[in-house]
């Protein structure tokens, strides 16, 4: 089973992706998890990682592509995974077809979370996330219980260097331009699934599961 998450910034696909893959038994792979973790390891290729990341604008195709398909070909890939932040583009998308093709698979759905832009500015510019285990809260909307502490595992709660103002800015440009023509696209092909964002994470995932289910994908 391969499904897509697909969702503007702040649209909430990383925790939704998260908890989805964990109910149905996934790898949960996100592509900017797996560039941050490049990132870490400090060489050149990091830099390069890192600049892009702060600008706001997307890592080189051939580079996502790479981290993201590596992982998918590992063996706790071989039942399907659900894919996070991957594919941005449609150069992304056919690359992905491609190698998924190579080896008699495709992508089944494609869920796509819809939240209007107003909201997403509102989140994006008040998000905290836990260094430790990458939970998300919101200074205003989900606040933990101990200030600056995640409530799951007590790590040290961080802005991400990209949640500034201006970068904020530019990522949602980013997204409008490069990764919502994948909407039409996806939807031409049949597979969209499309979810309303707004409302608790715990409505949006029962969205989430209600569509999967109607899609006899899940027993249920
Ligand atoms: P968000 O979608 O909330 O901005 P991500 O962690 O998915 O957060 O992505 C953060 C940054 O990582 C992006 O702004 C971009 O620079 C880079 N990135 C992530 N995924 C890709 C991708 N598939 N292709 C190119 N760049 C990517
Ligand atoms: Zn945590």
């Amino acid at each position: 089973m391969y499904i897509i998450f697909l969702g503007a910034p702040g649209s909430g696909k990383g925790t939704q992706a998260a908890s989805v893959a964990r109910e149905l038994g996934l790898a949960h792979i996100a592509s900017g998890d797996l560039l941050r973790q490049a990132i870490e390891r400090g060489n050149e290729l990091g830099l390069k990682i890192k600049a892009c990341m702060e600008k706001g604008i997307l890592v080189a195709d051939e580079l996502a592509i790479q981290v993201v398909l590596e992982r998918v070909s590992a063996p706790d890939c071989h039942n399907g995974v659900i894919l996070d932040g991957f594919p941005r583009n449609l150069n992304q998308v056919e690359a992905l077809d491609k190698a998924l093709a190579q080896q008699s698979k495709a992508i089944d759905w494609v869920v796509y979370i819809k939240v209007s832009e107003e909201e997403l500015i509102k989140r994006l510019s008040g998000r905290w996330v836990c260094r430790n285990c990458q939970t998300s809260y919101h200074s205003q909307s989900s606040p933990p219980r101990v200030q600056d502490r995640c409530d799951l595992c007590g790590g040290e709660l961080t802005r991400r260097p990209d949640d500034t103002a201006e970068t904020v800015g530019k990522r949602l440009m980013v997204y409008f331009t490069e990764t919502a023509p994948l909407i039409d696209y996806y939807t031409q092909g049949g597979k969209l699934l499309e979810v309303a964002g707004e409302g608790s994470i715990a409505e949006v995932g029962s969205r989430i599961i209600t569509a999967l289910r109607g899609r006899e994908l899940i027993a249920g």
